[in-house]
């Protein structure tokens, strides 16, 4: 197989694993995080060096990816003089991981373009799990072929691959995607309140919705009833999983994209609003399935 050098900076959550799958599947990962504890982290991963520095990191790198917090973080690591971009040599190929607003990754995609380096977005689906076990969705803007120059690295970190559209397309595709899944999970939370509160049994009421017409992964996978699904965040206190941070951060970044074509999301507008209350309630860290416990203190 042909291997690559490439440069991984973020080594969160979802970063550090999927820098760990990059080198098992044989790349030289020279990666970088701001913070010294998620460095010591995957240092201690065979495969995968630690570099004292971003640039340090994509020295010699014919990929770079990223995999940070916000459109502001990815702003600031690859624009301006002391950005990455100025610093790369023309060919090299970015990727961006993070989820973030389109309008930020269309403005970096083009930074990138004015310099000779290719650029996608790409977004993922899968969560912590995911990473860990390679099987991440990517959901990709850019260029068709710089796609397949990228492919047989997402294929080292994912399963799925989706090529959406131009540079942004990728990061539209999530917020939806996204968008979907808080409203459901917040209307799934209400309906077993409703049954609850009528003195029903909430694991059977999910193991009824789940093979009728009102199932989706919110039944199924990660069901927000404490102890109707043994493995999901709801029977571990609402730990781990997806924190209600990072969905309500996407809801704003779908209410901002809706605005900016004129789109109409009403459902998706009162879930950015049920999230932020959510947190207000101090469960900003838990995972977003918490939000259940707004409509009922039986979750
Ligand atoms: P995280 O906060 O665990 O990790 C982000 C890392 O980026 C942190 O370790 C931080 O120190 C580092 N960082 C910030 N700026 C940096 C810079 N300039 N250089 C190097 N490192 C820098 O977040 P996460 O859970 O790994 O999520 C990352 C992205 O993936 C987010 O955009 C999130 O919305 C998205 N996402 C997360 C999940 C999930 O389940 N956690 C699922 C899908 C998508």
């Amino acid at each position: 197989m042909i291997t690559t050098r490439i440069a991984f900076l973020g080594l969160g959550n979802m970063g550090g694993p999927m820098a760990v799958n990059l080198a098992k599947a044989g790349h030289g990962v020279a990666a970088y995080d701001l913070s010294a504890e998620a460095c010591a982290k995957a240092a201690q991963q065979p495969g995968v060096t630690i570099a004292p520095s971003a640039a340090a990191a994509v020295d010699g790198a014919q990929i770079v990816i990223s995999m940070l917090p916000a459109s502001r973080h990815v702003e600031s690591l690859y624009l301006g003089d002391e950005g990455l971009l100025a610093k790369l040599p023309a060919g090299t190929l970015v990727i961006d991981c993070s989820t973030i607003a389109p309008a930020s990754a269309l403005k970096v995609a083009q930074a990138a373009a004015a310099r000779g380096i290719a650029m996608l977005d790409a977004p993922v689906s899968g969560g912590t799990a995911g990473a860990a076990a390679g099987t991440l969705t990517f959901i990709v803007g850019g260029e068709a072929d710089v796609l397949e120059r990228a492919r047989p690295v997402f294929q080292a970190m994912g399963k799925n691959i989706f090529h959406m559209g131009a540079s942004s397309a990728g990061q539209v595709a999530k917020l939806c995607n996204n968008m979907a899944l808080g409203v459901i999970m917040a209307v799934t939370g209400e309906a077993l309140a409703l049954g609850a509160a009528h003195g029903l049994d909430a694991k059977v009421l999910s193991q009824m919705m789940a093979v009728s017409t009102g199932r989706s992964w919110a039944t199924e996978v990660c069901n927000p009833w404490p102890g109707v699904l043994e493995n999901a965040p709801a029977s571990r206190g609402y730990t781990g999983g997806f924190g209600n941070d990072l969905m309500l951060k996407d809801l704003g970044l779908a209410v901002e994209a809706a605005m900016g074509v004129g789109a109409t999301i009403p459902l998706g507008e009162l879930a950015r609003n049920l999230y932020a209350l959510n947190k207000q309630a101090g469960r900003g860290g838990l995972d977003f399935s918490s939000v259940v416990q707004l409509v009922s203190d039986k979750a």
